[in-house]
């Protein structure tokens, strides 16, 4: 399916639909409790530098890395697969639910598996999958995408979800209360944990010293899921590796404060060997983040630990909405990672930024996000991908701010046409006096008034 640009799907999202309001205050609400989560924290910045540090260092020596992260999962009855791309993941998986006739999966909340669309294949091919994150539970019922990596239904208000719920669970009409719809939820994917034979989970972190994966969540999904099935499956980006144990207590101090402000997240679980008579699976996948880390300018996004925390931050994503991005990972971090796997078909995403900062300042891995955004800009423009409608302005004003005296005279004919045909002049802009007016004109310039000023003074 052709994806739409981000311009027109964030238009269509705040004009025609019920969502923006809702994505908006859930937005504002994390960001505000993740300032009030860091604020008490005395050695945040360091904890920040520290984290960027050794994500850098990983990255920087990542086969190093991946081989220790292999032998030591090995070494503790782990079966390691390795995945080149999306496909090669839903293959491996795939064969491994087939080969044990497995009806159906327990899936926690997995990005990776979303990326490379793990629940059409499966479905294809007759093995249904049941996401067991609510949030993810309740997009996978409405046939929807994530709109947050954190929270993937952000985008839904209680009175959609209740009908949603009424439609597919047979909850009460038109009943809106949020433990009535959580627990009827809870009720519902509690008989599939319970038969399950097979388990997914995404990884959060992969630690190269122990061999083992842990996985934050705040239902406890992935621990009631891996526990209970046979067949425990991780799927694990190659990014996701830290080198030892101790540096997991900078990273979930991290993480659950800038995410979602709390302390630490409810679950963390660490996955070191099968149990008895089970299986333990890790799949590491690349799908594109090897050439990423070889792009000079951009390598260093793969520090993201996905916390969202430049979503709900940033003007752009709380307006325009998680799907309007057309990427399982939205937002500023999204739209400086999608061009590094395909410019062509994202090159308007680092365009959707206000260019603020405020993703960086808020990044607990310390991603200069904006300076990328701008550098994927110039990438784009050079690359000539940039349509004639906005290089062609850039051009003229390039060519009028670098010379004083055209920069003068178009002032002076800006100021007059402004003056005498205000009505033209906003019709001729009409995106940006959609929602206001074009100020008006002063009778002279800064340099005449500051000339003339200067004489009287
Ligand atoms: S880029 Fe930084 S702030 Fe954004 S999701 Fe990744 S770690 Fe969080």
């Amino acid at each position: 399916m052709k994806r739409i640009k981000h311009a027109k799907a964030a238009d269509q999202y705040i004009h025609k639909s019920a969502h923006p309001k809702a994505q908006h205050v859930a937005a504002i609400h994390l960001r505000n409790k993740r300032d009030r989560a860091v604020t008490v924290i005395d050695e945040w910045e360091e904890l920040r530098e520290t984290a960027s540090k050794i994500k850098l260092h990983t990255l920087s020596n990542l086969h190093g890395y991946l081989e220790e992260f292999e032998a030591n999962a090995k070494a503790n009855g782990v079966i390691i697969h390795w995945a080149q791309t999306g496909d090669d993941l839903n293959k491996i998986v795939y064969e491994l639910l087939d080969e044990r006739n497995v009806p159906y999966l327990v899936k926690s909340k997995s990005m990776l598996t979303e990326e490379c669309h793990m629940n059409q294949y499966l479905e294809e091919r007759g093995i249904d999958v049941y996401d067991t994150d609510l949030g993810e539970r309740i997009v996978q019922l409405a046939k929807e995408p994530p709109s947050h990596i954190v929270v993937p239904a952000m985008h839904k208000t209680k009175e959609e979800i209740s009908d949603l719920f009424h439609k597919t669970m047979n909850t009460e009409k038109d009943n809106v209360d949020a433990k009535y719809l959580t627990l009827a939820a809870r009720k519902d994917l509690r008989t599939k944990f319970m038969n399950a034979e097979a388990a997914l989970t995404g990884v959060n972190f992969g630690v190269a010293e122990t061999g083992t994966v842990t996985i934050v969540t705040n239902e406890g999904n992935a621990d009631l899921g891996v526990n209970k099935a046979k067949l425990q499956i991780h799927c694990m980006g190659i990014e996701k590796l830290i080198p030892k144990l101790n540096d997991l207590s900078v990273f979930l101090r991290l993480l659950g404060r800038s995410a979602t402000g709390q302390p630490i997240t409810t679950y963390s679980s660490h996955y070191h060997k099968p149990k008895p008579e089970g299986e333990m699976h890790i799949v590491i996948v690349d799908n594109g983040r090897s050439d990423h880390l070889g792009m000079e300018d951009f390598w260093t996004a793969l520090k993201c630990i996905r916390c969202g925390a430049c979503m709900n931050t940033c003007p752009v994503y709380r307006s325009g909405g998680g799907h309007s991005y057309g990427y399982t990972v939205p937002g500023p971090i999204g739209s400086i990672i999608t061009p590094a796997r395909d410019i062509t078909q994202y090159d308007d995403l680092p365009f959707a930024s206000s260019l603020c900062g405020s993703c960086s300042d808020v990044c607990p891995v310390k991603i200069d996000i904006h300076g990328q955004l701008l550098k994927w800009r110039e990438v784009i423009v050079e690359s000539g991908q940039v349509a004639k409608s906005k290089s062609l302005p850039m051009k003229i004003g390039s060519t009028v701010l670098s010379k004083g005296q055209w920069y003068r005279l178009s002032g002076w004919g800006a100021r007059k046409f402004l003056n005498y045909f205000p009505k033209l002049a906003n019709a001729m802009v009409p995106k940006w006096t959609k929602g206001r007016e074009l100020p008006n004109p002063p009778k002279e310039s800064f340099r005449e008034w500051y000339i003339k000023n200067k004489k009287n003074g």
